[in-house]
């Protein structure tokens, strides 16, 4: 837990230090859960969404683009449900005067058993070593069994009080669980109230005519109220799909990790149109490709897992995430979602206007179902940046920071060092740079010795160094160095580029796919 600790704290340092992500109003002592993507983050934060939106519209014959307002009439927001049902259950401890979400104190007590639990096994492993049967010891043994029964207890018991919006039963279950604030150990709690996420704002001048407007909560609506322009005007037949990346806005009740929950975020959402009774098919057909993008990136198979959901939301049929082991653990990273067809059906009875597909095949017309895959673009940046963040120790002792960031993803592919400031080694530097900056990002350093610049590209993913030194003036090659390896090779300036563009080019990369 402390390593986890540690290695957070310093992907967030690292963050700030190499120009990625800055708390946004610094100056003023910054705004809570609100970031700022520096000269570095942007363009990686540019990258992953490209690589997304290559992968789904460029890649995907019946997937076409959108580019929705985040201003949306009022009216969306009553018949996607958001108006009376996009609530998080708050709680405050009138000790600390610290608010937290009912919900996920008593999540985080089920999982202090389900710890407990696997404690039990992990010491029975040890004790039985190769006769142990997790199967059997789970199922038999009276420690296990309690924490785990007790474990499935209050969850199901919070289920069933959120499901009926019994606010008062949430509240004395963590009264009766003995639940205490996490800073100040006190069980004073307040009521349990409904809050609703959603960001208010006016539209239009004077104070009678203004009219109330939401900052949009997801991006997704804005894809369904467009579903029948771009039906009709891109003559799309089902299945298809529609890819959409923007900002969203969430008032979120406790948002302390970092980029993981923000209040103002950026999605890419792609909701895609089928058959009724065709859902699940294409559910699981999303699913797989989905997990596959992201292994593409290559940080890791064993940083992934789905999870079903138990629960659903109210308009899903089937849903899942996919988890990403960040610092501090298995987290939420993408949902994909069969939204049957509770949303078009909304907009229909909430417009007035049709939503509906006429299949030739079949002769009829139907309001299509949905799948949908939902990514936050803030999630999937920390996922990348702090996995890629490395201590390695070298052969020699000394340690070297490197941010192993996928090629395809690094803000800048190659830095070009002059060995030395003069004898016309700078302007031959230049002159590399004028070539390579018109295929990719190229940076120029000539500062200190080569290898504190080698160390320096290292820790902000530069995956290639190019060394112009006296040798270059007699026959055009220079050093290449690769960050992951430090191997170097002498290589001629004109092949260059098709070098680097090997490593870099999105079309490779979207080939591993
Ligand atoms: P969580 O349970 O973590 O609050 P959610 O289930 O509400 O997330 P969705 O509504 O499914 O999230 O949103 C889709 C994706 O948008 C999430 O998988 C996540 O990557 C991203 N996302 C949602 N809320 C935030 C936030 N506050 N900050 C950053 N990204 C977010």
């Amino acid at each position: 837990m402390k390593n986890q600790e540690d290695k957070f704290k310093k992907v967030i340092s690292h963050a700030k230090e190499y120009g990625y992500v800055f708390q946004s109003s610094e100056i003023y002592d910054g705004l809570s859960a609100v970031y700022d993507y520096a000269q570095n983050g942007v363009e990686l934060k540019n990258n992953i969404r490209e690589y997304w939106w290559k992968a789904m519209v460029q890649m995907n014959e019946n997937i076409v683009g959108l580019d929705s307002a985040i201003f949306m009439h009022p009216t969306t927001w009553k018949a996607s449900g958001h108006v009376d049902a996009f609530n998080d259950p708050l709680i405050d401890n009138k000790d600390s005067k610290k608010r937290y979400r009912a919900d996920v104190l008593i999540e985080d007590y089920a999982e202090k058993l389900n710890l407990k639990a696997k404690k039990e096994i992990a010491k029975a492993v040890k004790r039985f070593g190769d006769a142990f049967n997790e199967n059997e010891f789970i199922t038999t043994n009276p420690r296990v069994l309690k924490y785990l029964s007790k474990r499935d207890e209050v969850l199901k018991r919070m289920g069933e009080s959120l499901e009926n919006e019994d606010l008062v039963e949430v509240k004395n279950l963590i009264e009766e669980l003995e639940i205490a604030c996490p800073v100040s150990g006190s069980k004073n709690w307040t009521d349990v109230k409904q809050f609703n996420l959603m960001f208010g704002t006016k539209l239009g001048a004077s104070a009678d005519s203004a009219m109330d407007l939401y900052l949009r909560p997801e991006t997704a609506q804005g894809i369904f109220v467009n579903f029948a322009n771009v039906q009709k005007t891109g003559r799309m037949k089902i299945p298809f799909g529609i890819a959409q990346t923007g900002k969203a806005f969430r008032n979120e009740i406790v948002a302390r990790q970092f980029i993981f929950r923000m209040r103002e975020f950026e999605q890419m959402e792609m909701q895609f149109f089928v058959r009724p009774g065709e859902e699940l098919k294409w559910y699981e057909h999303w699913k797989e490709k989905r997990l596959n993008w992201h292994l593409s990136l290559g940080l890791g198979k064993e940083n992934y897992r789905f999870h079903d959901h138990d629960k659903l939301a109210h308009y899903a049929n089937a849903a899942a995430d996919i988890e990403f082991d960040f610092p501090f653990g298995f987290k939420e990273l993408e949902g994909i979602h069969s939204r049957t067809d509770f949303d078009l059906k909304a907009h229909e009875e909430h417009s007035g206007k049709k939503l509906q597909f006429f299949d030739h095949e079949m002769n009829k017309s139907y309001v299509p179902y949905v799948i949908e895959t939902s990514i936050g673009l803030d999630r999937m940046f920390l996922s990348v940046f702090s996995t890629a963040l490395q201590n390695e120790v070298l052969e020699d002792g000394s340690e070297r920071i490197v941010l192993k960031l996928p090629a395809v993803l690094a803000p800048t592919k190659a830095a070009v060092l002059p060995l030395v400031k003069k004898d016309g080694l700078p302007e031959i530097a230049r002159t590399i740079i004028n070539d390579l900056k018109f295929d990719f990002n190229v940076s120029y350093d000539e500062k200190d010795a080569i290898g504190r610049r080698y160390r320096r590209q290292d820790a902000v993913g530069t995956p290639f160094c190019i060394t112009v030194d006296h040798e270059t003036k007699n026959d055009d090659t220079v050093t290449i160095r690769h960050r992951d390896t430090m191997q170097q090779e002498r290589v001629k300036i004109s092949d260059l580029k098709s070098i680097i563009l090997k490593e870099v080019s999105l079309s490779n990369w979207l080939h591993k796919i």
